[in-house]
């Protein structure tokens, strides 16, 4: 069933002229593509030679890269402890070592959640933020221990922002430490590192950094910038995706993963993420799928949704895509071709595309769709109107895997 007209409020996308001016700023320097990991020890090397390095509790033993870190910094500090979907408790725990260790820098070692949690970590072994003042606590670049982050996933790009993305306790939900402090001076995007990934991490990861591009080419905040690095994030997520989790040791695939989500991260550092995220959240929360997982769960409804509310910028993403050629068509086939590609992609991936397939039900959705509607800062980045019915029809869409009907 085709989507029925809706009341568009027009997005903020901005314009490039003398009068609208935009910042891009990443102050990271990062080293990237196959080997480059050995370029961490002189990279590092003006942030001091006693890291305290935060990593998750198996990967990087297992596959031998801890090992190959602390040969390059024999004096580190070891705190692997970190979990997926990181906590504000194990970033207490971390920062107090830290502190006593008194390290030079922190060198995150991981996905997501290690370097998420490393940010958190290096704030908090300057500054004592107890439970969720982290939240509040200053991240400017004097605030917070120096940061180096080693991706072992090709998924979020946090190397290159400035979020830490953290289970607050208080409320049961994700939130974002935030601030200039959190961008990690050094990152090193070696795709070698990320051949060890079981092919479930791989999609998931590989899925997240594709949604993070789409939704930074649509977010309110989106900036031309931005743009030319989500398109070429999606070409090669749609590219190198499907070869990266059925070819495991095709170093071509992992290099081409590693790039897109190194872009991807790039944008959201200035586009933020939309309500994909936002809705993302209660799929992790409440039944432990990986955030990558969670997000392309939803993506193929909402992008639907968007390909009404800002046609333009949905059919630049369906051609980067391989969807359709330039022009693309009008918004209500546009929704359909974006929805049905995208469902495909997942499938490429080896993933199921309907939600009720990893466990959540047509209550949870609606249960969902109340609750996040309740909370429009959660999606103040996303275009069009979003009310609760649409919400709803949303989260409907994704459980059962069916063009999303409003
Ligand atoms: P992750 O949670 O860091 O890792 C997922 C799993 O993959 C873990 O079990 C991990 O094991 C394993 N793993 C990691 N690298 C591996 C490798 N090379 N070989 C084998 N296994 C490996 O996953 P992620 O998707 O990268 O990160 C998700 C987190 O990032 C979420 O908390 C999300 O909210 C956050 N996020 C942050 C930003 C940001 O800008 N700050 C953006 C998007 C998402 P170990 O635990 O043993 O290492």
């Amino acid at each position: 069933m085709l989507l029925p007209a809706l009341s568009i409020s027009p997005p903020r996308l901005g314009k490039i002229g003398a009068m609208d001016t935009k910042t891009f700023f990443i102050p990271t320097r990062v080293a990237y593509g196959a080997g480059s990991f050995a370029q961490l020890g002189g990279l590092c090397a003006p942030l001091g030679t006693r890291p305290f390095i935060v990593t998750g509790r198996r990967s990087a033993r297992e596959s031998g890269l801890l090992d190959r870190v602390l040969a390059v910094f024999p004096e580190a500090v070891v705190f692997d402890e970190v979990e997926e979907n990181p906590g504000v408790a194990v970033c207490a725990r971390g920062g107090e070592r830290c502190r006593a260790a008194a390290c030079d820098f922190v060198l995150a070692l991981g996905g997501g959640s290690p370097m998420d949690a490393a940010k958190a970590v290096a704030v908090l072994a300057r500054q004592d933020a107890p439970g969720s003042a982290l939240f509040s606590a200053p991240a400017g670049e004097g605030d917070v221990l120096p940061l180096a982050a080693v991706a072992t996933t090709s998924g979020t790009g946090s190397e290159v922002t400035p979020y830490s993305v953290l289970l607050d306790p208080d409320t049961g939900m994700k939130r974002t430490l935030r601030g200039p402090g959190l961008f990690p001076r050094v990152a090193v995007v070696d795709p070698e590192l990320t051949m060890s990934m079981p092919a479930a991490v791989t999609a998931a990861t590989g899925l997240d950094a594709l949604s993070q591009a789409m939704e930074g080419m649509v977010s309110r905040t989106a900036t031309p910038v931005g743009d030319a690095l989500a398109l070429e994030a999606c070409t090669l997520a749609r590219r190198w995706l499907p070869v990266a989790v059925h070819e495991p040791a095709n170093l071509e695939a992992r290099s081409g993963m590693s790039l897109a989500a190194l872009l991807s991260g790039m944008v959201i550092a200035h586009s933020g993420t939309t309500v994909v995220h936002g809705m993302g959240y209660y799929y992790t929360l409440e039944f432990g799928l990986a955030h990558g997982l969670a997000n392309a769960l939803l993506f193929p409804p909402v992008f639907a949704f968007n390909a009404f509310a800002v046609p333009e910028r949905v059919g630049r993403i369906a051609v980067a895509l391989g969807f359709c050629a330039v022009p693309p068509p009008a918004p209500e086939a546009l929704a359909r071709l974006v929805y049905d590609g995208l469902i495909g992609t997942l499938r490429e991936a080896g993933v199921a595309p309907d939600a009720a397939s990893h466990g959540v039900s047509e209550a949870d959705a609606i249960r969902f769709a109340k609750d996040i509607a309740k909370d429009p800062y959660r999606f103040r980045n996303q275009p069009g109107t979003l009310d609760g019915e649409t919400l709803c029809a949303l989260f409907l869409s994704s459980v059962r895997g069916e063009f999303p009907c409003l």
